[in-house]
């Protein structure tokens, strides 16, 4: 039985991103789904604040090519062919959800460190992506390295 014919996997491209790529294809071969996989790049503007006086556009753009040969090879490494690659430059949790919502996604697969106590009450991207989600959201427990 088919449950998840779309899934998008959500990987930050650290080394931990290896950590969902068992369980994202098995889920994806199960379904027979169409698997994509999509990073977002935090614009620099929104780490340095609106007002620094400087172009960081080249810069961004350099991020973002960097990010795109990076995503590349990780989906060299999964088992399963991967329908789309996106580098998407914003907030994290609201480009997932944007995304999810625009190609009609049925599961969002993302990595948890199972934080708890202050680190929780934090958030972590898990969480955001969960909250809000317009569709189920699988979190795979990953272990710092
Ligand atoms: P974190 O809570 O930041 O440790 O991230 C947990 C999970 O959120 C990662 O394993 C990814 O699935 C997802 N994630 C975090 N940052 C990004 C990002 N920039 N782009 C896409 N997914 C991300």
């Amino acid at each position: 039985m088919i449950v998840y014919p779309r899934i998008l996997l959500a990987v930050d491209l650290s080394d931990e991103s290896d950590q969902l790529i068992s369980k994202a294809c098995n889920i994806a071969s199960n379904n027979n789904a169409e698997l994509s996989v999509i990073h977002v790049i935090e614009p620099l503007s929104f780490a340095y604040g609106g007002d620094v006086p400087m172009d960081l556009s080249t810069t961004q753009d350099q991020l973002s090519e960097h990010a795109t040969k990076n995503l590349a090879q990780f989906c060299e490494k999964l088992d399963y062919p991967v329908s789309e690659q996106l580098v998407i430059t914003g907030h994290t949790e609201s480009e997932i959800h944007r995304v999810a919502q625009e190609k009609s996604i049925d599961l969002i697969v993302v990595g948890s460190h199972g934080r708890h106590g202050l680190a929780l009450l934090l958030g972590s991207t898990a969480n955001g992506v969960l909250h809000g989600a317009p569709c189920d959201v699988l979190a795979v427990r990953v272990f710092s390295e």
